[in-house]
Protein backbone atom coordinates (compact mmCIF):
# COMPACT_ATOMS: atom_id res chain seq x y z
CA UNK A 1 0.00 0.00 0.00
CA UNK A 2 0.97 3.59 -0.70
CA UNK A 3 1.88 6.04 1.74
CA UNK A 4 -1.50 8.16 1.61
CA UNK A 5 -3.67 4.78 1.24
CA UNK A 6 -1.69 4.59 4.98
CA UNK A 7 -3.16 7.21 5.86
CA UNK A 8 -6.73 7.54 5.68
CA UNK A 9 -6.70 11.57 6.88
CA UNK A 10 -4.76 11.89 3.92
CA UNK A 11 -7.26 11.25 1.06
CA UNK A 12 -5.15 11.74 -2.12
CA UNK A 13 -6.75 11.60 -5.50
CA UNK A 14 -5.44 9.23 -8.12
CA UNK A 15 -4.24 11.84 -10.52
CA UNK A 16 -3.76 14.10 -7.75
CA UNK A 17 -0.31 13.36 -5.97
CA UNK A 18 3.28 14.51 -6.39
CA UNK A 19 4.61 16.08 -9.54
CA UNK A 20 6.84 14.41 -11.74
CA UNK A 21 9.71 16.38 -11.01
CA UNK A 22 9.24 17.66 -14.83
CA UNK A 23 8.21 21.65 -14.21
CA UNK A 24 6.04 22.92 -16.58
CA UNK A 25 6.68 26.07 -17.93
CA UNK A 26 6.12 29.36 -16.49
CA UNK A 27 5.08 31.24 -18.66
CA UNK A 28 1.52 31.68 -18.87
CA UNK A 29 -1.41 32.36 -21.20
CA UNK A 30 -4.20 34.53 -19.98
CA UNK A 31 -7.07 34.72 -22.17
CA UNK A 32 -10.59 34.58 -22.09
CA UNK A 33 -12.89 31.94 -23.22
CA UNK A 34 -14.25 33.99 -26.05
CA UNK A 35 -10.72 34.59 -27.33
CA UNK A 36 -9.67 31.24 -27.51
CA UNK A 37 -12.96 29.68 -28.83
CA UNK A 38 -12.29 31.64 -31.59
CA UNK A 39 -9.38 29.39 -32.35
CA UNK A 40 -10.98 26.23 -32.13
CA UNK A 41 -14.72 27.24 -33.39
CA UNK A 42 -15.47 24.60 -35.81
CA UNK A 43 -13.11 21.24 -33.94
CA UNK A 44 -14.21 18.37 -32.25
CA UNK A 45 -12.71 16.64 -29.74
CA UNK A 46 -13.13 12.88 -27.74
CA UNK A 47 -11.94 12.85 -24.23
CA UNK A 48 -10.72 9.07 -24.16
CA UNK A 49 -9.84 10.08 -20.02
CA UNK A 50 -12.20 11.45 -18.07
CA UNK A 51 -14.29 10.49 -14.58
CA UNK A 52 -17.57 12.20 -14.65
CA UNK A 53 -19.04 10.78 -11.80
CA UNK A 54 -17.10 13.22 -10.41
CA UNK A 55 -18.15 16.40 -12.05
CA UNK A 56 -21.52 18.58 -12.60
CA UNK A 57 -23.82 19.24 -14.70
CA UNK A 58 -21.82 22.60 -15.42
CA UNK A 59 -18.88 20.92 -16.83
CA UNK A 60 -20.52 18.31 -18.95
CA UNK A 61 -22.24 21.94 -20.23
CA UNK A 62 -18.94 23.84 -21.26
CA UNK A 63 -17.33 20.54 -22.32
CA UNK A 64 -20.16 20.37 -25.01
CA UNK A 65 -20.10 24.45 -25.55
CA UNK A 66 -16.24 23.67 -26.30
CA UNK A 67 -16.83 20.93 -29.23
CA UNK A 68 -16.47 17.38 -26.68
CA UNK A 69 -18.55 15.13 -28.48
CA UNK A 70 -17.60 11.96 -27.17
CA UNK A 71 -15.50 10.68 -23.97
CA UNK A 72 -14.21 7.57 -22.49
CA UNK A 73 -14.71 6.89 -18.74
CA UNK A 74 -12.25 4.51 -17.35
CA UNK A 75 -12.79 2.56 -13.99
CA UNK A 76 -11.11 3.66 -11.23
CA UNK A 77 -10.34 4.33 -7.56
CA UNK A 78 -12.65 6.35 -5.88
CA UNK A 79 -10.91 8.36 -3.10
CA UNK A 80 -11.68 5.87 -0.86
CA UNK A 81 -11.08 2.01 -0.78
CA UNK A 82 -14.43 0.23 -1.57
CA UNK A 83 -15.27 -2.47 1.37
CA UNK A 84 -17.26 -4.58 -0.65
CA UNK A 85 -18.31 -6.22 -4.11
CA UNK A 86 -21.45 -4.52 -4.12
CA UNK A 87 -20.23 -1.19 -4.31
CA UNK A 88 -17.92 -2.05 -7.20
CA UNK A 89 -21.19 -3.82 -8.90
CA UNK A 90 -23.18 -0.42 -8.36
CA UNK A 91 -20.12 1.45 -9.91
CA UNK A 92 -19.89 -0.52 -13.18
CA UNK A 93 -23.34 -0.38 -13.34
CA UNK A 94 -23.14 3.40 -13.46
CA UNK A 95 -20.95 3.56 -16.17
CA UNK A 96 -22.87 1.89 -18.55
CA UNK A 97 -25.89 3.15 -17.03
CA UNK A 98 -26.63 6.26 -15.52
CA UNK A 99 -23.76 8.29 -15.81
CA UNK A 100 -24.16 7.34 -19.60
CA UNK A 101 -27.67 8.54 -19.87
CA UNK A 102 -26.78 11.66 -18.05
CA UNK A 103 -23.68 12.55 -20.46
CA UNK A 104 -26.57 11.89 -23.33
CA UNK A 105 -28.41 14.67 -21.95
CA UNK A 106 -25.65 17.00 -22.69
CA UNK A 107 -25.55 16.11 -25.82
CA UNK A 108 -21.78 13.94 -25.50
CA UNK A 109 -21.54 10.22 -26.60
CA UNK A 110 -20.36 8.35 -23.59
CA UNK A 111 -18.06 5.13 -23.28
CA UNK A 112 -16.21 3.78 -20.40
CA UNK A 113 -13.63 0.94 -19.61
CA UNK A 114 -13.56 -1.56 -17.31
CA UNK A 115 -11.59 -2.55 -14.99
CA UNK A 116 -9.81 -3.47 -11.52
CA UNK A 117 -7.55 -0.68 -10.71
CA UNK A 118 -4.29 -0.94 -9.20
CA UNK A 119 -5.03 0.66 -5.88
CA UNK A 120 -7.68 -1.86 -4.78
CA UNK A 121 -5.65 -4.90 -6.49
CA UNK A 122 -3.73 -4.89 -3.15
CA UNK A 123 -7.03 -6.07 -1.08
CA UNK A 124 -6.37 -9.33 -2.67
CA UNK A 125 -9.66 -11.02 -1.20
CA UNK A 126 -11.80 -8.38 -2.65
CA UNK A 127 -9.74 -8.23 -5.50
CA UNK A 128 -10.83 -11.83 -6.06
CA UNK A 129 -13.87 -11.01 -6.53
CA UNK A 130 -14.32 -8.43 -8.81
CA UNK A 131 -12.29 -11.11 -11.14
CA UNK A 132 -15.12 -12.75 -11.06
CA UNK A 133 -17.94 -10.03 -12.06
CA UNK A 134 -15.44 -8.28 -14.21
CA UNK A 135 -16.66 -11.12 -17.36
CA UNK A 136 -20.34 -9.71 -16.70
CA UNK A 137 -19.54 -5.90 -17.88
CA UNK A 138 -17.09 -6.22 -20.19
CA UNK A 139 -18.93 -7.49 -22.72
CA UNK A 140 -21.64 -4.79 -22.49
CA UNK A 141 -22.43 -1.89 -25.24
CA UNK A 142 -20.32 0.82 -25.25
CA UNK A 143 -17.12 -0.55 -23.06
CA UNK A 144 -14.40 0.39 -25.51
CA UNK A 145 -11.53 -1.66 -23.24
CA UNK A 146 -10.29 -2.84 -20.00
CA UNK A 147 -9.05 0.10 -17.79
CA UNK A 148 -7.60 1.92 -16.27
CA UNK A 149 -5.50 -0.94 -15.37
CA UNK A 150 -1.72 -1.42 -14.43
CA UNK A 151 0.46 -0.28 -11.32
CA UNK A 152 0.77 1.88 -8.82
CA UNK A 153 2.88 0.82 -5.96
CA UNK A 154 4.22 -1.71 -8.26
CA UNK A 155 3.31 -4.34 -5.90
CA UNK A 156 3.36 -8.49 -6.70
CA UNK A 157 -0.67 -8.11 -5.85
CA UNK A 158 -0.84 -5.24 -8.39
CA UNK A 159 1.36 -7.38 -10.62
CA UNK A 160 -0.86 -10.19 -10.88
CA UNK A 161 -4.34 -8.31 -11.23
CA UNK A 162 -2.39 -6.23 -13.93
CA UNK A 163 -1.55 -9.90 -15.60
CA UNK A 164 -5.10 -11.70 -15.23
CA UNK A 165 -6.88 -8.36 -16.71
CA UNK A 166 -4.46 -8.48 -19.92
CA UNK A 167 -5.38 -12.12 -19.97
CA UNK A 168 -8.91 -10.79 -20.07
CA UNK A 169 -8.51 -8.38 -22.46
CA UNK A 170 -6.98 -10.96 -25.05
CA UNK A 171 -9.73 -13.01 -24.97
CA UNK A 172 -12.38 -10.28 -25.14
CA UNK A 173 -10.70 -8.68 -27.79
CA UNK A 174 -10.73 -5.35 -26.10
CA UNK A 175 -8.08 -2.77 -25.82
CA UNK A 176 -5.79 -1.79 -22.84
CA UNK A 177 -6.01 1.37 -21.11
CA UNK A 178 -3.01 1.38 -19.00
CA UNK A 179 -2.72 3.87 -15.41
CA UNK A 180 0.95 4.65 -15.25
CA UNK A 181 2.13 5.08 -11.72
CA UNK A 182 3.49 8.97 -10.48
CA UNK A 183 6.08 7.30 -8.36
CA UNK A 184 9.04 5.99 -10.15
CA UNK A 185 6.91 6.59 -13.57
CA UNK A 186 9.50 4.88 -15.77
CA UNK A 187 10.09 2.07 -14.57
CA UNK A 188 6.33 1.62 -13.92
CA UNK A 189 5.98 2.23 -17.63
CA UNK A 190 9.04 0.02 -18.93
CA UNK A 191 7.51 -2.52 -16.94
CA UNK A 192 4.21 -2.11 -17.91
CA UNK A 193 4.85 -2.41 -21.28
CA UNK A 194 7.52 -5.54 -20.95
CA UNK A 195 4.70 -7.49 -19.23
CA UNK A 196 2.12 -6.62 -21.82
CA UNK A 197 4.00 -7.39 -24.73
CA UNK A 198 5.12 -10.96 -22.24
CA UNK A 199 1.18 -11.75 -22.57
CA UNK A 200 1.27 -11.82 -26.43
CA UNK A 201 -0.69 -8.07 -26.72
CA UNK A 202 -0.51 -6.25 -29.71
CA UNK A 203 0.57 -2.82 -28.79
CA UNK A 204 -1.35 -0.85 -31.08
CA UNK A 205 -4.04 -2.37 -29.14
CA UNK A 206 -2.69 -0.95 -25.98
CA UNK A 207 -2.77 3.07 -24.86
CA UNK A 208 -0.06 3.92 -22.11
CA UNK A 209 -1.63 6.90 -20.13
CA UNK A 210 0.17 9.88 -18.10
CA UNK A 211 3.29 9.68 -19.90
CA UNK A 212 5.79 12.49 -19.83
CA UNK A 213 8.53 13.67 -21.72
CA UNK A 214 10.76 10.69 -20.04
CA UNK A 215 8.89 8.12 -21.02
CA UNK A 216 7.29 8.85 -24.73
CA UNK A 217 9.98 7.50 -27.00
CA UNK A 218 10.29 4.34 -25.80
CA UNK A 219 6.22 4.14 -25.64
CA UNK A 220 6.08 4.97 -29.41
CA UNK A 221 8.97 3.40 -30.31
CA UNK A 222 7.46 -0.21 -29.15
CA UNK A 223 4.28 0.56 -31.28
CA UNK A 224 2.11 1.62 -27.97
CA UNK A 225 -0.33 4.29 -28.32
CA UNK A 226 1.09 6.76 -26.22
CA UNK A 227 -1.58 9.16 -23.92
CA UNK A 228 -0.95 12.50 -22.35
CA UNK A 229 -3.02 13.93 -19.26
CA UNK A 230 -3.41 17.73 -18.78
CA UNK A 231 -3.32 17.70 -14.99
CA UNK A 232 -2.61 20.79 -13.54
CA UNK A 233 0.11 20.97 -11.25
CA UNK A 234 0.62 17.24 -10.89
CA UNK A 235 1.22 16.05 -14.74
CA UNK A 236 1.90 17.37 -17.98
CA UNK A 237 0.81 21.35 -18.66
CA UNK A 238 -0.18 21.82 -21.89
CA UNK A 239 2.73 23.96 -23.09
CA UNK A 240 4.70 20.71 -22.41
CA UNK A 241 2.05 18.90 -24.91
CA UNK A 242 2.62 21.21 -27.62
CA UNK A 243 6.53 20.65 -27.06
CA UNK A 244 5.84 16.66 -26.98
CA UNK A 245 3.60 17.17 -30.55
CA UNK A 246 6.44 19.20 -32.08
CA UNK A 247 9.16 16.88 -31.39
CA UNK A 248 7.29 13.82 -31.73
CA UNK A 249 4.57 14.72 -34.49
CA UNK A 250 0.57 13.45 -33.68
CA UNK A 251 1.22 9.94 -34.90
CA UNK A 252 -0.05 7.14 -31.69
CA UNK A 253 0.14 10.41 -29.26
CA UNK A 254 -4.04 11.01 -27.56
CA UNK A 255 -4.34 14.28 -24.83
CA UNK A 256 -6.60 13.74 -22.63
CA UNK A 257 -7.71 15.50 -19.22
CA UNK A 258 -8.10 12.85 -16.56
CA UNK A 259 -10.33 15.26 -14.86
CA UNK A 260 -11.58 13.99 -11.60
CA UNK A 261 -12.68 15.10 -7.62
CA UNK A 262 -8.64 16.55 -7.62
CA UNK A 263 -8.43 19.91 -9.39
CA UNK A 264 -8.52 18.95 -12.93
CA UNK A 265 -10.13 20.63 -15.92
CA UNK A 266 -12.40 19.25 -18.22
CA UNK A 267 -11.77 21.44 -21.03
CA UNK A 268 -8.18 20.63 -21.24
CA UNK A 269 -8.52 19.36 -24.59
CA UNK A 270 -9.78 22.48 -26.09
CA UNK A 271 -7.24 24.39 -24.37
CA UNK A 272 -4.38 22.46 -25.56
CA UNK A 273 -6.18 22.07 -29.22
CA UNK A 274 -6.36 26.04 -29.20
CA UNK A 275 -3.07 26.62 -27.27
CA UNK A 276 -1.44 24.23 -30.37
CA UNK A 277 -3.28 26.11 -32.89
CA UNK A 278 -1.67 29.39 -31.14
CA UNK A 279 1.77 27.91 -31.71
CA UNK A 280 1.75 26.51 -35.20
CA UNK A 281 0.27 22.77 -35.28
CA UNK A 282 -1.66 21.91 -38.23
CA UNK A 283 -5.08 21.58 -38.18
CA UNK A 284 -4.90 18.41 -38.76
CA UNK A 285 -1.94 17.37 -36.02
CA UNK A 286 -4.44 18.69 -33.41
CA UNK A 287 -7.21 16.87 -34.90
CA UNK A 288 -5.11 13.56 -34.42
CA UNK A 289 -3.92 14.61 -31.06
CA UNK A 290 -7.38 15.23 -29.93
CA UNK A 291 -10.07 13.53 -31.86
CA UNK A 292 -9.05 10.33 -34.42
CA UNK A 293 -6.50 9.10 -32.39
CA UNK A 294 -7.85 8.13 -29.52
CA UNK A 295 -11.45 6.28 -32.05
CA UNK A 296 -8.74 4.62 -34.07
CA UNK A 297 -7.23 3.41 -30.94
CA UNK A 298 -10.28 2.48 -28.69
CA UNK A 299 -12.04 1.79 -31.89
CA UNK A 300 -11.01 -1.50 -31.81
CA UNK A 301 -13.42 -2.15 -29.37
CA UNK A 302 -15.95 -2.38 -32.36
CA UNK A 303 -17.93 -0.54 -30.15
CA UNK A 304 -17.62 2.76 -31.81
CA UNK A 305 -19.84 4.54 -34.37
CA UNK A 306 -18.55 7.73 -35.26
CA UNK A 307 -22.28 8.52 -37.20
CA UNK A 308 -23.07 8.74 -33.26
CA UNK A 309 -21.29 12.21 -32.29
CA UNK A 310 -19.26 13.18 -35.31
CA UNK A 311 -22.70 15.53 -36.57
CA UNK A 312 -23.68 15.82 -32.60
CA UNK A 313 -25.87 13.77 -30.34
CA UNK A 314 -29.30 14.78 -30.75
CA UNK A 315 -30.29 15.50 -27.18
CA UNK A 316 -33.74 14.33 -25.98
CA UNK A 317 -33.93 15.89 -22.54
CA UNK A 318 -37.27 14.41 -21.99
CA UNK A 319 -36.19 11.27 -21.96
CA UNK A 320 -35.91 9.24 -19.03
CA UNK A 321 -33.63 6.09 -17.22
CA UNK A 322 -35.31 3.75 -15.75
CA UNK A 323 -38.31 6.10 -14.98
CA UNK A 324 -35.74 9.06 -13.51
CA UNK A 325 -34.66 12.00 -15.11
CA UNK A 326 -32.19 14.53 -14.48
CA UNK A 327 -34.31 17.41 -14.68
CA UNK A 328 -35.42 17.73 -10.86
CA UNK A 329 -38.68 19.20 -10.26
CA UNK A 330 -39.77 20.57 -13.92
CA UNK A 331 -36.52 22.14 -14.45
CA UNK A 332 -36.08 23.41 -18.07
CA UNK A 333 -32.90 21.81 -20.09
CA UNK A 334 -30.51 24.14 -21.36
CA UNK A 335 -30.50 26.66 -18.92
CA UNK A 336 -28.50 29.79 -19.42
CA UNK A 337 -25.22 29.83 -17.52
CA UNK A 338 -24.52 34.01 -18.27
CA UNK A 339 -27.69 34.59 -16.61
CA UNK A 340 -27.76 36.41 -13.38
CA UNK A 341 -31.34 35.65 -12.73
CA UNK A 342 -31.57 31.88 -11.62
CA UNK A 343 -35.50 30.91 -12.47
ZN1 LIG B 1 -8.04 8.11 -14.37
Amino acid sequence: MCQHCKDSSAPNPSHFEEGDGLANSPAHVEMAWSEYNELIQGMRFFDPHIHMVSRTTDDYQAMRKAGIVALIEPSFWVGQPRTGLSSFKDYYSSLVGWERFRSSQFGIKHYCTMGLNSREANNEPLAEQVMEILPLYIYKEGVVGIGEIGFDDQTAAEEKYYRLQLELAKEAKLPVQIHTPHRDKKRGTERSMAIALEHGLDPSWVIIDHNNEETVKNVLDQGFYAAFTIYPFTKMGNERMVKVVEQYGPERIMVNSAADWGISDPLALPKTAALMKMRGISDEAIRLVTYQNAIDAFGKSGQIDVSDFESGLSVEKTEKFHGNSILRGGQQPDVSKDSLVIQ
